[in-house]
């Protein structure tokens, strides 16, 4: 008699050695040593079921191998099957919860493709960040953690975390990372505690590679779910994994956030993402052109990164606008079609004299002393003020900015404005001083 045991066992041995096999030759990067101790639990309901050894080779099965592992199975089985994975330890061991109360992919953020290292571009604005970044993506938990990028809207902050999250993925196949928005987190949570699944919660959340969270601003005025953030940022830095947080400014100025948690946000590195400057901005045009295969002339470049300087994302909107209008003609894109499309969006006109000018009355200096030599305290402070609100306010580059000031150079005009802008951070009377005088200069630029 057949043993039809006997020959499912048999039949089941030869699909999954098909399957490793051309999962080994056509993924070979994705390939693992533990790959060997994977078993084929059943194929039934067109679904092939792979049994993973514990909830780490799970993630990665998951996070990485689901389509290397279908494209095998269908091959394998010449049917159009799907694949589902499993893990050994969290059926035996009911202390640790297989079932989540959250899917991890479907929950995570989707990775923008464009948004790597590569297509990044830098400049004073965001040298450090970026390179901080890369140094997160190289070496998770070890090199700063956690890392803590801040900065207005539309300046990068997405697209560094994203960066990190792609490199990991290519470099590090191994390590899960989790990349999520603020708001999820809390809902999460929220749903964990409504459900009485809590410790689900704790379980998904303190056992990720690497966390990544966008916009943590929004833990202001939360206090159970920072409190339990709290706990997750304790456990995951205390076994080395990598926190990467983004907020629309620093730790300190969140609302209402908790000091022990200004304080976790701080041990890392803060790195602050300044507005860039008329060069970086031109760079970063010629980059989002090349992207989108736009070819865009000089002059349309500097005119484009002349008119919009403060939201790069609106800078990669005008492209796209002048592209559109240009399809309108003869596709060519110039001056005058430049000029047509962005037609009388907001042009930012505020002139350095005028800084100086409301800069000088406030500080009580002569706007003479601000462009001279001079060197005393009580003259150099409100030089470096006006200097930094040149930076924020103009679209002017560092070495135009220096022209104003006594033809100094472009580095005295950076570390100027950064000295300033890490002082406002710490010194709410300076950010006001800071606030209303670029509140006066535009008022008197309109
Ligand atoms: P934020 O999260 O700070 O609001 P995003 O990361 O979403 O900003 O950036 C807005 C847009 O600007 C994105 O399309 C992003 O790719 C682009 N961008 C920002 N900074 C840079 C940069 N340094 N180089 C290239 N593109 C950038
Ligand atoms: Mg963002």
């Amino acid at each position: 008699m057949v043993d039809f045991a006997l020959v499912m066992v048999i039949a089941l041995g030869t699909i999954w050695s098909d399957i490793l096999g051309q999962v080994r030759i056509n993924h070979p990067r994705l390939v693992r040593g533990w790959f060997s101790d994977l078993r084929l639990t059943d194929v039934e309901d067109g679904i092939v079921r792979i049994q993973a050894h514990n909830q780490a080779q799970l993630n990665y099965l998951q996070q990485h191998c689901r389509l290397a592992f279908l494209e095998a199975a269908q091959a394998a089985t010449g049917r159009l099957v799907s694949v589902a994975f499993k893990a050994n330890d969290t059926e035996n061991t009911p202390s640790q919860p297989p079932v989540l109360p959250f899917e991890a992919e479907g929950d995570q953020l989707l990775l923008n493709h464009d948004s790597t290292f590569n297509n990044f571009v830098t400049g004073p604005c965001n040298r450090l960040a970026h390179a901080a970044a890369l140094a997160v993506a190289d070496d998770p938990g070890r090199a700063y953690n956690p890392f803590f990028v801040h900065g207005p809207v539309g300046l990068g902050k997405t697209h560094l975390l994203q960066a990190i999250c792609h490199a990991i993925r290519e470099q590090r196949p191994e390590t899960a990372y989790h990349y999520i928005s603020c708001e999820t987190f809390i809902n999460h949570f929220i749903e964990a505690v409504e459900q009485g699944l809590l410790h689900h919660f704790q379980y998904r959340y303190r056992h990720v590679g690497v966390l990544v969270i966008d916009d943590i601003q929004f833990l202001a005025e939360r206090e159970r779910s920072q409190e339990e953030f709290f706990h997750t940022f304790n456990t995951l830095h205390q076994s080395h994994r990598q926190i990467v947080l983004s907020a629309d400014c620093s730790p300190s100025e969140i609302p209402s956030l908790e000091e022990r948690l200004i304080s976790r946000f701080n041990s890392g590195l803060v790195a602050l993402l300044d507005r860039p400057d008329l060069e970086t901005r031109m760079a970063i045009v010629r980059k989002k052109a090349k992207l989108r295969y736009i070819e865009v002339p000089e002059d349309v470049v500097r005119f484009i990164a002349s008119r919009i300087d403060t939201n790069i994302r609106a800078l990669e909107g005008a492209l796209i606008k002048i592209d559109a209008v240009s399809q309108m003609y003869s596709g060519e894109i110039t001056l005058e079609i430049a000029r047509e499309a962005l037609g009388s969006d907001s042009v930012r006109s505020v002139k350095i004299p005028v800084i100086l000018e409301i800069v000088a009355k406030r500080l009580n200096v002569k706007v003479s002393d601000l462009q001279s030599k001079k060197r005393s305290k009580a003259i150099t402070y409100p030089r470096h003020v006006s200097m930094y609100l040149a930076r924020r306010l103009t679209s002017q580059s560092l070495e135009e900015i220096g022209g104003y000031f006594g033809g100094r150079d472009h580095s005295t005009v950076l570390h100027a404005s950064r000295t300033i802008g890490e002082q406002a951070q710490q010194d709410p009377q300076l950010r006001q001083l800071l606030d209303e005088v670029a509140l006066e200069v535009k008022n008197t630029s309109q």
